[in-house]
């Protein structure tokens, strides 16, 4: 493989402490149980974006997302010399979207303020329910008039904010999910995330299951909150992402258009490409170690080479998240194969109807959209090296 250009190149930045951790959440998010070590922390940051230089010289950030864990128990002072440390090392565009993600229960007016002083210029706010007792059995540490506090001064502050909402939650009823959606609209937030709570692997809700709604009844409240922000003036770009028009998230789109991104924080993922191959890295998980390792010169704990059978798969699994699908030329331009070598398998997912293409573009049909992971399985690489790749543990817009 051969790429013709660089794609764009984000930074993501990882906070792995939250005040305490929700029984659902699978992320590499720890309780932050004594005093958290946010200067040598962000000194750890500072080491690893360094020791990454070498690998993206020339190159200009065009988004940085500080993701977590919740990033807003960190001061801002602390965020603030982040991001000054960042943009005296690696060239940030003017227009930069710098998001940062924030929970409720840490919300105070005055350091959402230093937030924004420092250059944070969209706020991703982890609402997820309007509703106390949903809160309470998804184990927030927030209320519902925390929630609403936060999200009103974070719009009053931010140019620009993401509610994170999620639906399918313990003993719901539809016209509760569709509460918490009419919520958010009607106190202006320009982007929201609704997602579809999941009992992941290694989760104190995976251990115990509590009882959610069925198959059929998360469907419909599926429908029922795209039709509601339809109606209300959202565009439906991807899988569980709506924006007000210009507001779509530049960050996550960078990741599903199959752009680079340098990871760095403690479990953070990275993709970056070079004229011949396209290269994974992964961070050491544990913060004590990640910090070690940041400080002594290094703190990979995995790297390789994108093989190119796996290519059409890994651009699969972000491009077709897109509700409006991706033009044909940039298959190439971003795994640098040529669109032919799709053929067999976008006949195949056509004749299924799960995908719809013409010349110049391809997109998932409804049906595409709603059986993702089968029509994703049609680009997986043959054996023995089919397997499934986590893009991105956070970052991607995933509930904080
Ligand atoms: S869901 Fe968010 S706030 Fe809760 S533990 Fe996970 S990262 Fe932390």
């Amino acid at each position: 493989m051969k790429l013709a250009a660089l794609p764009p190149l984000s930074l993501y930045v990882h906070i792995p402490w939250c005040l305490r951790k929700c029984p659902y959440c699978d992320f590499n998010s720890h309780e932050a149980r004594s005093d958290v070590p946010e200067g040598q922390y962000v000194d750890a940051l500072v080491a690893d974006l360094e020791a990454t230089l070498p690998r993206v010289w020339g190159r200009r950030l065009h988004t940085i997302f500080i993701g977590g864990g919740t990033p807003s128990l960190f001061s801002a002072a602390s965020i603030d010399r982040l991001l000054t440390a960042v943009r005296t090392r690696i060239p940030v565009e003017p227009d930069a979207e710098i998001t940062m993600e924030a929970n409720p229960g840490t919300f105070e007016a005055d350091k959402f303020r230093g937030f924004r002083d420092a250059g944070v210029t969209r706020l991703s706010l982890g609402v997820q329910s309007f509703d106390d007792t949903k809160l309470a059995a998804l184990g927030r540490v927030h209320g519902a008039d925390e929630a609403r506090r936060a999200l009103d001064a974070a719009l009053a502050i931010f140019p620009t904010v993401n509610a994170d909402l999620m639906y399918a939650l313990p003993h719901q009823r539809l016209e509760e999910a569709l509460a918490d959606v009419r919520e958010a609209i009607a106190r202006g937030a320009p982007h929201v995330s609704a997602y579809h709570l999941t009992l992941e692997p290694d989760t104190a809700f995976h251990r115990a299951p509590p009882p959610i709604p069925d198959d059929e009844l998360s469907a419909d409240m599926q429908e029922a909150i795209e039709a509601e922000l339809g109606a209300a003036g959202y565009e439906h770009y991807e899988t569980s992402a709506f924006a007000k028009p210009r507001q779509r998230a530049r960050h996550n789109l960078n990741y599903w258009t199959f752009g680079d991104y340098i990871g760095i924080g403690a479990g953070a993922h990275g993709k970056l490409s070079f004229h011949d191959r396209i290269a994974r890295e992964v961070r050491e998980r544990k913060p004590v170690t990640y910090m070690k390792a940041a400080m002594a010169g290094d703190a990979r704990s995995e790297m390789r080479d994108i093989a190119e059978d796996e290519l059409p798969f890994e651009f699969m699994l972000n491009a077709l998240r897109l509700v409006e699908g991706f033009p044909a030329t940039l298959f190439a331009e971003r795994t640098g194969l040529p669109f032919a070598v799709l053929e067999p398998q976008l006949a195949a997912a056509e004749a299924q109807g799960l995908i719809e293409r013409d010349a110049t573009h391809v997109r998932p049909t409804l049906r595409g959209q709603r059986f993702l992971n089968e029509l994703l399985e049609a680009f997986l690489a043959p054996a023995p090296r089919k397997r499934v790749i986590s893009i991105s543990p956070k970052g991607t817009g995933r509930p904080a």
